[in-house]
């Protein structure tokens, strides 16, 4: 789940470059998470992701959306378990392999993004893109969409805990105690655009791989 109250927060900002590197590369004890979920083997060695566009907001055409699940799909693909993206046929029977990408406020329940595992949907919320262009209509939407495309699909590769490292897609920055995502350099992400990846990063792809490992291993010969 992505809330993103701080998707448009104000003032301070860290180097680019080193968000680059931070993005790039994955030091060993980088990999750290809130323990907020137990993570597992994605859902099925190939996931497939169908998109349908009914109900999207007006600024979001089905080909922008496609080609920002395509990215996520292609950037997650170095973990080594996620397929196809196509656009939904109407009537179409999802087969057990496929994610529906959907915009239902209900489903995201008001958040920006929403993985149902059991349902096999990825829910965006064209209410909480309504809010932030409404408040904000100078920002990137289109990053905040990619942004929750790749995290939510992330919870669909079997990374369920999130990412306490503020740059990785799968992160949120601050919990409920206050506590705070860590950076190398130990400031903590300001500045008008996110610091959070918009695509999985290199530490992102990592605890992929560690937890889809066993089975891409037992799936051999
Ligand atoms: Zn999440």
């Amino acid at each position: 789940m992505l809330v993103w109250a701080s998707a448009a927060a104000a003032a301070g900002g860290t180097p680019d470059r080193l968000r680059q590197q931070e993005i790039a590369q994955c030091l060993p004890q980088e990999i750290a998470t809130w323990r907020d979920g137990a993570d597992r083997p994605a859902m099925a060695p190939q996931l497939r992701w169908v998109y349908r566009h009914d109900g999207a907001p007006a600024w979001f055409d089905a080909a922008t959306v496609l080609a920002a699940i395509s990215r996520a799909a292609e950037a997650w693909s170095a973990c080594g378990t996620t397929g196809q993206v196509a656009l939904a046929m109407p009537g179409t029977v999802l087969a057990d392999d496929v994610v529906l990408v959907q915009w239902s406020d209900a489903d995201s329940r008001g958040n920006f993004g929403l993985a149902s595992l059991g349902a096999r949907k990825l829910s965006l919320g064209s209410a909480a893109f309504a809010l932030l262009n409404s408040r904000n209509p100078g920002y990137p939407a289109g990053d905040t969409l990619q942004m929750v495309l790749s995290h939510e699909m992330g919870h669909f590769l079997g990374l369920m805990a999130h990412s306490r490292r503020c740059v990785d897609v799968m992160s949120y920055y601050v919990n409920g105690q206050g506590e705070h995502c860590f950076t190398r350099d130990g400031r903590m992400p300001g500045g008008s655009t996110d610091y959070r990846a918009l695509l999985p990063t290199a530490c992102d792809i990592e605890r992929c791989r560690a937890l889809n490992r066993p089975a891409l291993v037992s799936r051999q010969p």
